[in-house]
């Protein structure tokens, strides 16, 4: 049973918007990469096990602490008498291990995936014995990509290759689960535990006047180039969409761009660009927002805030 999913971090929505809207640094360009790949890897794996029998309880994504030491869990399986944290990577191309130092395929020294999943076990078994769980663990490393190959000279069973995977899944669905309410509450002490961090702190800085205006196309993440009637169409990957819901599109992406702007209609207009009619802005808003204050102050809110 799925208990926690995964969503896209905040942090990977507002990177993707300012990367089509301003030039970012290589080392910000590297970084949303990074994150980007990542969670195509996790998304993969979640689909994967999605072939897990039901009986099993299934965490995505925990960000935990303990002793002020932050660690994250990509996904967390909870059978009757083990837990399982997997570790998902989306490597690509050929790496190599020669004893504890691992290479990538240029022969740079990387961290090792495999210390790295130490301490998260680590930490993680101090805090499941404050919780007073004594399960003992079993850590994977799920190589979630096909094209990712390990020279390796040792066998180390807790990692799992793309081609091992089906066999893994095998593997576990072969044994029998029977959770009880323990299990249960368990999870939602886990859950409950899991930390939301603000993106904000670790997004390049930017200001409302220096990044481009425009509709960006939520296919291919270009600013759409064209309007017709009540179509705006992509110059670039060719896919339309309404006005009405790109215009809404647009007003979340920039309050989530700027938390403390206030929705007009006057920098709704700016913020869209290419849709130049006030009076088509004002019924999007006052269709979706609710409009409170008067006169100057005047700005729309959604309905349930
Ligand atoms: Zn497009």
């Amino acid at each position: 049973m799925l208990f926690k999913s995964r969503v896209e971090l905040l942090e990977i929505t507002l990177l993707r918007s300012l990367n089509a809207r301003m030039n970012l640094s290589e080392k910000d360009v590297r970084n949303y990469t990074r994150l980007r790949k990542g969670f195509e890897g996790e998304q993969k794996s979640d689909q994967w096990l999605e072939g897990l029998s039901e009986e099993w309880l299934v965490i995505h994504d925990l960000l935990l602490e303990y002793n002020n030491s932050k660690f994250q869990i990509d996904t967390l399986l909870l059978s009757q008498d083990k837990i399982y944290p997997l570790d998902i990577k989306n490597f690509e191309g050929d790496y190599s291990a020669e004893g504890e130092n691992w290479y990538t395929s240029a022969k740079k020294d990387m961290k090792n995936p495999v210390h790295q999943q130490n301490r998260c076990v680590i930490l993680f078994r101090s805090l499941l014995r404050d919780l007073n769980c004594h399960y003992p663990l079993e850590p994977y490393l799920i190589f979630i990509n096909p094209e990712f190959h390990l020279y390796i000279t040792t066998i180390n069973p807790s990692l799992v290759f793309h081609s091992q995977l089906n066999r893994f899944l095998k593997k576990l669905n072969a044994r029998s689960v029977k959770l009880n309410k323990r299990h249960y509450k368990l999870a939602e002490q886990l859950v409950a535990l899991h930390i939301v961090e603000s993106p904000y702190p670790h997004l390049p800085a930017y200001d409302y006047d220096q990044l481009e205006k425009g509709i960006l196309c939520s296919k291919c993440f270009s600013l759409f180039s064209e309007i017709h009637g009540s179509k705006l169409t992509c110059g670039h990957c060719g896919c339309t969409e309404e006005v009405e819901s790109a215009v809404l599109r647009s007003v979340t992406e920039l309050s989530l761009l700027f938390p403390d702007q206030k929705i007009t209609t006057k920098i709704v207009l700016d913020w869209c660009r290419i849709v130049k009619s006030e009076k088509t802005i004002r019924r999007i808003l006052g269709k979706h927002y609710k409009l409170v204050g008067h006169g100057k102050s005047a700005n729309y809110v959604l309905p349930n805030d």
